[in-house]
C-alpha cells in the first residue's frame, strides 16, 4: 500500500512545498466555494455551515488550549455571549419605552421607533448582523479579560475547574435572566441577517458562505498569530512557563491575550450560529458544547490549525450525516438477516459514546492528531552534521553582545540578601560583586545555595533581606520578565527548554523582550514587522554560529530530539539572544566530556572577550581557573570565601566545606584537578 501513495505523490515531489501548500489551498478553496453549487441540498448545505461553524469554534479553543496550554472546558460560554450580545440587539426581547436619547441611535441605525402594546412608541433594537460580528468579537473579548484577570494565575487542573464553573454560570444566568434572555424559552425573531437590501431568509447557502468566509479568516488570523512573536510567547508558556517568564514573556498578559483571542473568535462565531438558527436558548451552550469542541481539537491536533478545522468538521459531519447513512446500512442488514436488533438500532443519539470511544482510540493510538502540530524531523544526513561553519569569534557578526565594559564599574552589585526556605536558610546575608566585563564564579558543595542565588536575581523566588542592584536600578522585587528586559539572562541547572518548538524559535522567543511586535502587527504583517522578523531569524542563527556546526544545521529540528550537549547550547544561545549585558550560566557544562566542556569554556572565553559579563556556577573547578576572574564560595548559604581561582584553592574554608574536617588534611592535594563535590 504505501507504495502506491508514493506512486501518486511522486510526480507532486519535484513542486516546491510552499507551492504545493498554496496549489492545495486554492483547491480546498475552490472546493468549499462550489459545494452549494454542485450539491443542491439545503438540509446538507446547512450542515455544512454548522461544521464550518465549529470549525471557527475550534480555531478559537485552539489558541486556547492548542497554542497557550491553558485547559478551558467552558469555553462555549463565550459562544453564548456572542450570540445572546446579537440576538437581543437584533429582536424584540428588549423593549425600552422611546425617548430623545435613542434618537442618535436611530440615526445609526441601531435602533427603530415602534407603536408599544399600550400606548405611545417604543424602542426596537435593530443592530446590523455585520456590526455584530465585531462587537461580539469585542464584547466577548471583554468578559474573557474580565474571567481571566483574577482566575489565569491558576495552573491546570485548578484552571480548568475554574473555566468549568464559568462554562456552568453563564447558561444558568441566561436561563434565569428572563427579562434580557426570554429564559429556557428562548429568544425568538432574531433577524435575519442583510446583505444590499436582501435579507439571508432562512436558505442555509447565504450562512455557509459566511461561514466558510469566517473559517479563512480565522485560520488566517490562526496561523499569522501562531508564526509571530505572539505564537511564540504562547507557546513557550505552554512548554515551560517558568522559562517564558525568564526569557521575558510576561505571562499573565499574553495569557489574558490568548483568552481573550479564543474568546473574540467564539463571539463572533455566536452571532452568525443565532442568526442562523433565528433564535437561542441556554441549552446550546451547555457544558456537552464545550467538550465537543474540545474533542475537536484532540481529534485533528492540538495546536494544530488545519487540524482544529479538519476536527469539526469530520465530527460534525460524522454527526450530520454518516452516522444516518450507517445507521441506515445497519438497519438495511439488519432485516436481511433477520436480526431485530440490527433493523431497529440507531446510532444518532449514541453520538456521545462514539465521540468518547474515538477520543480513547485516538490517545491509544494517534496522539498528535489527524494534523499532527509538530512533524518529527527529518535525520541530519553526514554531510549536514559534518558541515564546517566554524567561524572563529572575530568573524562573527554580533553587534551589541557584551559592548563595552567599562573596567571598575559594578554591573551587579548583591548586598546581604537573605532567601529563607521555611526553617531552612539558603542564602544567608549573601554580599557579591560582578565588575563588567569580568566573569566571576560561584562555586560550593551541593546545596550551598548556588541556584537559589540565580533564582533571587532572576526575580524567580523573593529575598527576605537585602537588595540586588544592576547598574543603576534595584531590581529587588520586579518581575522575571522586567529582569530580563534590563538584561540579565540566564540558563537553568536542569535545562529548562521549549522542548516542542524548533532550536531557531527556542532562541527566537530568547529575543522576546527585544521585539515589538503586537497581536495586529502579527496579523497584518507591515514592513516593519517583516523587517524585525527577518533581523529577528538573522540574529538567532548569528547566534547558532557561536557553536560552530553544533547546531546551526539542527535549528529546524525540536529541541526535545537534541543530544543533552546540544541542549544545553541551545539554552545558552537562547539567553544569549536577549542581548543580555549579564549573563548568568548555572552548570553550564554539566554532563559534557571533557572534549565538551574545553570546547564550551573556549566559547565563554570568547563571550568574554566581546565584553559581556557573566557570572558562573561551575563544578569543574579546572573550567573555573581557566574562565574566571573572581571566585566565591559558598556554603550553607554563607559566603566562606572569595579571591582569585589559585587563592580559593589554599583557602582552608574551602578545602573543609567541600572535604569535610576530617578528610583535609588527606585531600588537600587533590582539589583542583578534579570534578568537586
Ligand atoms: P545548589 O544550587 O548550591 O546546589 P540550591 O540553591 O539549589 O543549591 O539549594 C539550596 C537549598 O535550598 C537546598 O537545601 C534546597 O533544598 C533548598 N531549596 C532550593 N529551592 C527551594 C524551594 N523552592 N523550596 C524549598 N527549598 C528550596
Ligand atoms: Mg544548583
Amino acid at each position: 500500500m504505501p507504495s502506491v501513495a508514493a506512486a501518486v505523490a511522486r510526480p507532486f515531489a519535484a513542486i516546491p512545498e510552499a507551492r504545493r501548500k498554496q496549489m492545495g489551498l486554492l483547491l480546498l478553496a475552490a472546493a468549499a466555494l462550489l459545494f452549494p453549487l454542485y450539491h443542491n441540498n439545503d438540509a446538507d448545505i446547512d450542515s455544512m455551515a454548522n461544521a464550518a461553524a465549529y470549525a471557527s469554534l475550534a480555531l478559537g479553543l485552539n489558541i486556547v488550549v492548542g497554542f497557550t496550554g491553558l485547559l478551558d472546558l467552558g469555553y462555549a460560554a463565550f459562544f453564548a455571549i456572542g450570540a445572546y450580545v446579537y440576538g437581543i440587539l437584533s429582536s424584540f426581547q428588549l423593549q425600552p419605552d422611546w425617548s430623545s436619547f435613542w434618537v442618535p441611535f436611530q440615526y445609526l441605525g441601531l435602533v427603530a421607533q415602534m407603536p408599544g402594546e399600550s400606548s405611545g412608541f417604543v424602542v426596537h433594537f435593530t443592530l446590523s448582523f455585520w456590526l455584530a460580528l465585531p462587537l461580539a468579537a469585542l464584547v466577548a473579548a471583554g468578559c474573557g479579560i474580565a474571567f481571566g484577570a483574577p482566575t489565569l494565575r491558576l495552573k491546570g487542573d485548578y484552571l480548568a475547574i475554574v473555566t468549568l464553573g464559568f462554562g456552568e454560570i453563564v447558561p444558568i444566568v441566561v436561563r434565569n435572566w428572563a427579562s434580557l434572555t426570554n429564559g429556557a424559552a428562548g429568544l425568538n425573531g432574531v433577524a435575519a441577517p442583510q446583505l444590499f437590501g436582501h435579507s439571508f431568509g432562512v436558505n442555509a447557502t447565504p450562512y455557509y458562505y459566511v461561514a466558510i468566509l469566517l473559517v479563512g479568516f480565522l485560520v488566517f488570523v490562526s496561523i499569522r498569530l501562531r508564526d509571530s512573536r505572539i505564537g511564540r510567547a504562547w507557546m513557550a508558556i505552554r512548554e515551560d512557563e517558568i522559562a517564558a517568564g525568564a526569557m521575558g514573556v510576561n505571562r499573565t498578559r499574553f495569557k489574558l491575550l490568548a483568552f481573550a483571542t479564543g474568546a473574540a473568535f467564539a463571539g463572533a462565531t455566536g452571532v452568525l450560529y443565532v442568526a442562523k438558527l433565528q433564535t437561542a436558548t441556554p441549552d446550546m451552550f451547555g457544558f456537552p458544547v464545550s467538550v465537543m469542541i474540545l474533542v475537536m481539537i484532540v481529534f485533528g491536533g492540538i495546536g494544530s490549525v488545519w487540524g482544529a478545522v479538519a476536527g469539526a468538521f469530520f465530527l460534525q459531519l460524522l454527526q450530520s450525516w454518516w452516522l444516518e447513512d450507517l445507521t441506515g446500512w445497519l438497519n438495511s442488514l439488519g432485516r436481511l438477516v433477520g436480526s431485530r436488533w440490527l433493523a431497529h438500532i440507531d446510532l444518532v443519539p449514541s453520538i456521545e459514546l462514539i465521540f468518547g470511544f474515538i477520543l480513547v482510540f485516538m490517545m491509544l493510538y494517534r496522539r498528535q492528531g489527524l494534523i499532527p502540530a509538530y512533524r518529527p524531523p527529518s535525520a541530519l544526513s553526514f554531510e549536514q552534521q559534518h558541515a564546517v561553519v566554524q567561524r572563529g569569534f572575530g568573524e562573527l557578526n554580533l553587534p551589541g553582545l557584551g559592548g563595552s565594559a567599562r573596567p571598575g564599574v559594578t554591573a551587579l552589585g548583591v548586598r546581604g540578601v537573605t532567601v529563607k526556605f521555611g526553617g531552612l536558610v539558603a542564602l544567608n546575608g549573601v554580599t557579591l560583586e560582578v565588575p563588567e566585563g569580568a566573569v566571576v564564579a560561584v562555586i560550593g558543595p551541593n546545596g550551598s545555595g548556588k541556584s537559589t542565588l540565580f533564582n533571587v536575581i532572576t526575580g524567580l523566588v523573593p529575598a527576605d533581606a537585602g537588595s540586588i542592584r544592576f547598574h543603576d536600578d534595584e531590581i529587588l522585587g520586579l518581575h522575571d520578565y522586567q529582569i530580563l528586559a534590563k538584561g540579565i539572562a540566564r540558563t537553568f541547572q536542569n535545562i529548562r527548554l521549549f522542548p516542542n518548538l524548533t532550536v531557531l524559535q527556542n532562541v527566537l522567543v530568547g529575543q522576546h523582550a527585544r521585539l515589538r511586535t503586537g497581536a495586529l502587527s502579527a496579523v497584518i504583517r507591515p514592513p516593519g514587522t517583516r523587517r524585525e522578523e527577518r533581523e529577528a531569524d538573522a540574529w538567532a542563527m548569528e547566534i547558532l554560529a557561536i557553536f560552530g556546526n553544533r547546531l546551526v544545521p539542527r535549528a529546524g529540528q525540536a529541541v526535545s530530539g537534541l543530544s543533552y550537549a546540544n541542549r544545553r547550547r541551545t539554552e545558552i544561545a537562547r539567553a544569549l539572544a536577549s542581548r543580555p549585558r549579564l549573563l548568568l550560566l548555572d552548570e553550564p557544562t554539566a554532563g559534557m566530556n571533557p572534549a565538551e566542556t574545553l570546547e564550551l569554556a573556549e566559547q565563554i572565553k570568547g563571550l568574554k572577550g566581546l565584553g559581556l559579563t557573566v557570572l558562573l556556577i561551575e563544578h569543574k573547578l579546572d573550567v573555573v581557573t581557566t574562565l574566571a576572574d573572581t571566585v566565591y564560595v559558598l556554603d550553607h548559604g554563607d559566603v566562606i570565601a572569595k579571591g582569585t581561582p589559585a587563592e580559593v584553592r589554599r583557602n582552608e574554608d574551602v578545602l573543609r566545606a567541600y572535604l569535610g574536617r576530617n578528610a583535609q588534611a588527606a585531600a588537600a592535594g587533590e582539589v583542583g584537578t578534579e570534578h568537586v563535590a
